[in-house]
């Protein structure tokens, strides 16, 4: 479920009354998108104090009035003066209090595995799983004394990423290769956003540092069998 600014006011009010003694003031609430935090409760530099909720995930109701309750016990350990310590002693027993009064267990950290996020962001998270996957594209042009190297992890070249300097680059070169890998095979390598931005590897480096990396990859006799696959939107020639 994804829960309305007035849905969670109203169990903050109802966990006021039911774990506070309604002792915790009206605080701003807002909602975010957060995919990293679900709920947080922030104070000091110059902000004031405040709760932000994410609802960023689908996820149960009681997964939510959890995350709230969770920060309402910070706001109670604010108000005491207990802040700083953040999850230490005095959270941790207001928060068993709360999980005693209400039978949500407050935890330190939410497990979100097995909960999807809700429809406004599924293609959002999508685009950040593609991201983790991504294979890396590189075009290996063999010269006489260097290799140079194009290589890029998006998963689609823009035909404007290509130029014919590109293509002139490629039909000189004494041989030229493409291949495709996970894009993991290039991590801690210069990285290029573009195909027109590459890396120029001396024949030594290229032997010693990216041909055994490479070997990992598939690798793509010409560029038309990439234009053919799937990726048909490779604007190289
Ligand atoms: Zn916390």
């Amino acid at each position: 479920m994804t829960p309305t600014l007035a849905n969670i006011k109203t169990w903050y009010n109802e966990f006021n009354k039911q774990v506070f003694n309604n002792e915790l003031p009206t605080i701003p609430i807002k909602i975010t998108n957060n995919r990293s935090q679900l709920g947080q409760f922030y104070w000091g530099n110059g902000r004031g104090i405040g709760m932000k909720v994410s609802t960023y995930y689908d996820m149960p109701v009681d997964m939510f009035r959890n995350t709230i309750l969770h920060e309402m016990c910070h706001l109670y350990c604010y108000n005491k003066g207990f802040i700083r310590e953040h999850h230490g002693k005095n959270w941790k027993a207001i928060a068993a209090y709360a999980t005693r009064k209400t039978g949500l267990d407050i935890t330190r950290c939410a497990d979100i595995s097995g909960i999807k996020p809700a429809e406004k962001n599924v293609e959002k998270q999508k685009a950040v799983e593609a991201k983790k996957t991504a294979p890396a594209i590189i075009i290996d042009l063999e010269y006489s004394d260097h290799h140079f190297i194009i290589k890029t992890t998006k998963n689609v070249l823009r035909s404007s990423d290509t130029t014919d300097m590109d293509f002139n680059l490629r039909t000189n070169a004494k041989n030229w290769s493409v291949y495709i890998c996970d894009g993991n095979v290039f991590k801690g390598y210069q990285s290029s956003r573009s195909i027109r931005r590459g890396y120029r590897y001396e024949n030594k480096e290229f032997e010693v540092t990216m041909k055994p990396k490479l070997e990992n990859g598939i690798k793509v006799d010409n560029i038309r069998d990439i234009l053919i696959g799937s990726y048909d939107c490779l604007g190289v020639r």
